[in-house]
């Protein structure tokens, strides 16, 4: 999955990746900074629900930036992470058992 699909896949969702990732990006107000901490200086504004954000002191970005400085990642290793999330999401919520167990055998996975 190329990077830009990953993103495009994940507008709109960024805030339970975050959660999902351990990631606290606080409710839209002011807070501490997942990144580099202090008080107040954070806010997750989430625009075009791209998970974007602006920190006085280490900027501003989408989600995937966000991912990057938190882990100290590059941008497929976060990408990576969000893809993770998202397959995961599928799965669980719009497969059935048998779609799900069909999907796994054609890319060569026992049926469970
Ligand atoms: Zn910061």
């Amino acid at each position: 999955m190329k990077i830009n699909e990953v993103t495009a896949e994940a507008v709109g969702k960024w805030q339970s990746i975050f959660s999902s990732l351990g990631i606290d990006v606080g409710n839209g107000k002011h807070c501490p900074c997942p990144v580099c901490g202090g008080k107040d200086r954070f806010r997750f504004d989430n625009k075009n629900g791209r998970g974007t954000y602006i920190c006085n002191q280490c900027g501003s970005g989408d989600g995937l930036e966000l991912i990057k400085n938190y882990y100290h990642c590059d941008a497929k290793e976060a990408s990576n992470k969000v893809a993770e999330y998202l397959n995961l999401t599928v799965q669980v919520s719009h497969l059935t058992r048998c779609e799900l167990a069909q999907r796994l055998n054609r890319s060569g996975y026992h049926c469970l």
